[in-house]
Order: C-alpha cells, then structure tokens, then sequence
C-alpha cells in the first residue's frame, strides 16, 4: 500500500488507542495533535489524506482545532469522530459548523476501513454508485456544496451519522430536514438519469410512509411437521401505499437498506411485532405460546446500538423474549462476520432464537457455521420448490437437514407449496415448515383468526 497519512485532531479526551491499533496495524501513518497551533504546523509539513476530529463533550460546539480544521476541511476531508452518547443537539452544532463525514465509537475494524474507504473515494471523485445513480451535487449545511455524490453515499453519510446514537429517528429526520436533502439536490448535469429523479422521489416518499405509519406487519405461519400444528409465525413486513396498495418488501427493503431508512423501519417493525406477540401470548388460552421471527439486514446488524434498542422495546411490552425471534441471512452474517457475530451473541445472551434465513444460497462455508450461535437453519425456498421433481434438490435438502441436526440445530423448510412437499419433508425429520401449502402471510387480525382454528396439517 502506498503510504497513506492520518492526522487525529482532539478536542476532547476520548481514548482512540484502539482506533491508533487498528489504523497502524493497516499500515496507515498515523499522528495526534491537541492543539491548533500544532496542528497548523503539521498540516504544513505533511501530506494528510484524511483527519479524525475528536469534537468537544456533549453541549459544546466545535471549538480551538476546528477553526483551523473548517478551513482545512475544503483541502483535507475530515471526518466527526464522536462516542454513542452524543445528542440530537450535538449532531446539530456539528452539522452548523460543517460536518459531513461521521464515524460513532467504538467501531469494528471493518466498518472503520469501510469509512475510511467511502471517504477517500468519495475525496477523489469516484462515486460508489457507478454510473446508475448519476451524477449530483448538493449543500450540507451553510455554504457548503458536495459535487458527484451519489444517494447512495448519501444515505451512506447519514446512516453512519446516527449509526449507533440514542435518538437515531430524531437524528435522520434533522438531517434530513436541516441538510435540505431533498429539496436542495442540484441536478448538475443532463446526465442525471430520469431513475436518479425517480428514486429520490421513491426516497423521499418511503420516509413519508414511516411517518404515516403505512407500514404494517403480516405473519406467515410456521408448522411443526411432527404435530401438524403453527408453532409461530415469521413477520413479514408490507408498505400499504395509499395508491399502489401493498407494495412487496422485495422492491423497497433494498433502497431502505441503501438510504439507511431500514434501521428506523427495522426499529418499526420489531415495534409492531413485540406488540403482536404480547396480544397473542396474554393469557394464552387457546393455544400454545407463539413465537414471532423478525428479518434484520446487514445495515441494522453493524449497529452496535441494536441489541440494546430491542431491549427497550422488549422490556416495554413484557414478553417472554424466547417467543422473539430474529432472521438473518448467511450472505449478511458473511458481509461482515465480526459485527455479525458480536450481534449475535448479544442477542442470543438476551434469550432470543436466531435464524440463518436462505441458507444454501450465500457462501455456506460450513466450517463458519459451527462458530455462529444460530439457533434454526432455515432451507431456502428454491430447494423446497423442486423437491420431488429433482433428485438433486432432495438430496440437497436431505444434507442441510442432516447437517443442521448433527450440529444440534433445528430446520424450517421454507416455501413448501404441495402435499408432496410437506410428506417428503417430513420422512426427511425435518422440524418445521413454512409456505403457500399452509397458508401465505396474512394481516394480524387473520393470524390471530389461524391460531383460534387451530388447524392441523
Ligand atoms: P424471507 O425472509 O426469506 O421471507 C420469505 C418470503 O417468501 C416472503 O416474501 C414470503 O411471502 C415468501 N413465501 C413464503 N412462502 C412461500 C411459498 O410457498 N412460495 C413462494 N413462492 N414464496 C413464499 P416477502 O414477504 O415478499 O418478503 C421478501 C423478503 O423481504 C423476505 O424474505 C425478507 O428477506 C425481506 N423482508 C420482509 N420483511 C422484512 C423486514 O421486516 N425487515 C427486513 N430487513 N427484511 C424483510
Ligand atoms: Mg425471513
Ligand atoms: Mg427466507
């Protein structure tokens, strides 16, 4: 790697040793400076690709290296870096004296290189987003103007602005609100695409939707194969648009993922089902106690806040945390395994079940697997599809169920359509079953009409 200089810049006390460990040991160069005047020198004498600013604690604006940084910043990208316990109020005097980069402590090795990346790449004009997203500029704050940003390093630059911060919604709103985000984009070129325009729109109208509470979470049953009977449900969110009617997660969990709008839905979702389950679970009466799993995406798993915002949700409601439970997919555990495994354990610590949701179709690494405190494997639903018809599809799904069971892990066979299906999965041992056969995810009025039945397959 060629040699790349860093300047950490304090105006607070926080200890950055493990931020110096891993900076050094990527072979970054690294120095520290207290005050302006030595920072002024420095920056005369060295090259700095980036500079880490360590702001004044809480309720204090930017002061003494930042006037000389605010400055620099138009050369030099500067990037916010601040501990958890920061304010709204904080992230605001910030944003009024000019930042737009921000990295929350402490943070993984992965998601420190990721940032340091993102802004040097950002520095030398490369849009992460390829041509697709075209080409915009817009104003932070004040006078401040970015050209060739993409919205998807937008949304980059505001998720990790309220990444792990105690008011996360408050904060994306006042971003949003206080940058003009929207209104102010600056269509800079003809070469903005007509589907930049479209999805800024689709943007700006998903976050509208998370206001007006349009979202709203179906449940699809999940069977126990030995006794025929729903043992639980798997959540499953759906944005009832006011024209669209119910537009399918599939089309805007991928942009809520990009925007970072996924961890207020996320949040939202859980929310709606700890909700469900406590209504479900009180005084169970007619059925046994069910459990509800919750899908949670690669960008809500790095946040470190995460275990302890479901947490409060939880302890809110007062359910038995073993009916929670949470999916998430081999390919997100595999983007990012450090965080995802500290996440996990956190998790599982608080009682929850975890699910590796569409397992078979990222990187089974199998010798990964026994590290991770997965509960449920669950079979995706392209192998479920051809059982019967491809010898190989059974012989696969017959493996993972082996293989799950040797590792002392229970199976959910998703996407089961047939009789056939259900019959074959069941001389197979596998523990439980989910799909149309059943019946296909439904609004809670009629899950909770499914549970009364007490149907047996
Ligand atoms: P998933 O977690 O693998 O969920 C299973 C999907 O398969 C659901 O699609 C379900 O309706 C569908 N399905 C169930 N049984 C059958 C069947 O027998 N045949 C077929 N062809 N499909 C079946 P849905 O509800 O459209 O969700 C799609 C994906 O969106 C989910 O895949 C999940 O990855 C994501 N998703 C849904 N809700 C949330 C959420 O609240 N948060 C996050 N982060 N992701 C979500
Ligand atoms: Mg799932
Ligand atoms: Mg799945």
């Amino acid at each position: 790697m060629s040699e790349i200089r860093i300047l950490i810049a304090k105006d607070a006390e926080t200890d950055i040793s493990s931020l110096q460990e891993i900076l050094a040991s990527e072979g970054y160069l690294c120095d520290v400076a207290f005050e302006r005047d030595d920072i002024q020198q420095k920056a005369a004498h060295h090259n700095y690709a980036l500079v880490f600013y360590l702001p004044p604690p809480p309720g204090r604006p930017p002061r003494g290296v930042w006037a000389f940084l605010k400055e620099y910043s138009r050369q030099v990208p500067v990037l916010f870096c601040a501990p958890a316990d920061y304010t709204v109020q904080d992230y605001d005097l910030w944003l009024e004296a000019g930042m737009d980069h921000f990295l929350s402590l402490p943070v993984t090795k992965a998601q420190l290189l990721a940032t340091i990346q993102a802004v040097l790449t950002e520095k030398n004009g490369v849009s992460p987003g390829g041509n697709e997203t075209g080409n915009i500029s817009f104003r932070l704050s004040g006078d401040r103007e970015i050209d060739g940003i993409t919205p998807v390093r937008l949304g980059h630059v505001v998720t990790s602005a309220f990444d792990n911060c105690a008011h996360h919604q408050q904060v994306l709103k006042k971003i949003y609100k206080k940058t003009h985000i929207i209104e102010e984009v600056l269509l800079s070129t003809s070469s903005v695409s007509h589907r930049t325009k479209e999805r800024i729109s689709r943007e700006e109208e998903l976050m509208a939707a998370i206001e007006k509470r349009q979202l709203e979470m179906y449940y699809q049953p999940i069977v126990s194969l030995s006794s025929g009977r729903i043992t639980g449900f798997e959540s499953l969110i759906r944005w009832k648009h006011p024209e669209r009617g119910y537009v399918s997660p599939a089309e805007f969990i991928p942009l809520a993922e990009e925007t970072g709008l996924i961890l207020p839905i996320g949040l939202l979702a859980v929310e709606m089902t700890v909700a469900q389950l406590a209504g479900w679970n009180e005084g169970v009466r007619n059925h046994d106690p069910v459990s509800a799993s919750v899908n949670l995406s690669t960008v809500q798993f790095i946040n470190p806040k995460l275990a302890d915002q479901i947490e409060e949700i939880v302890d809110a409601q007062k359910i038995e945390r073993e009916y929670l439970r949470f999916e998430i997919t081999e390919s997100a555990i595999m983007a990012d395994m450090e965080s995802a495994n500290i996440m996990l354990l956190k998790l599982k610590s608080k009682k929850h079940k975890l699910y590796m949701d569409d397992f078979g179709t990222g990187y089974s690494s199998l010798s990964y697997l026994r590290h991770f405190p997965v509960d449920v494997l669950k079979i995706d639903q392209s192998f479920v599809k051809w059982m019967g018809v491809d010898e190989e599809s059974d012989t696969i799904v017959k493996t993972i169920i082996e293989l799950a069971h040797n590792l002392r892990m229970e199976v959910v066979a998703e996407g089961i359509e047939t009789e056939e299906h259900m019959r074959l999965l069941r001389e197979m041992n596998c523990d439980y079953g989910q799909g149309y056969f059943f019946s296909k995810p439904v609004d809670a009025l009629s899950a909770t009409e499914l549970l009364r039945e007490e149907p047996v397959w």
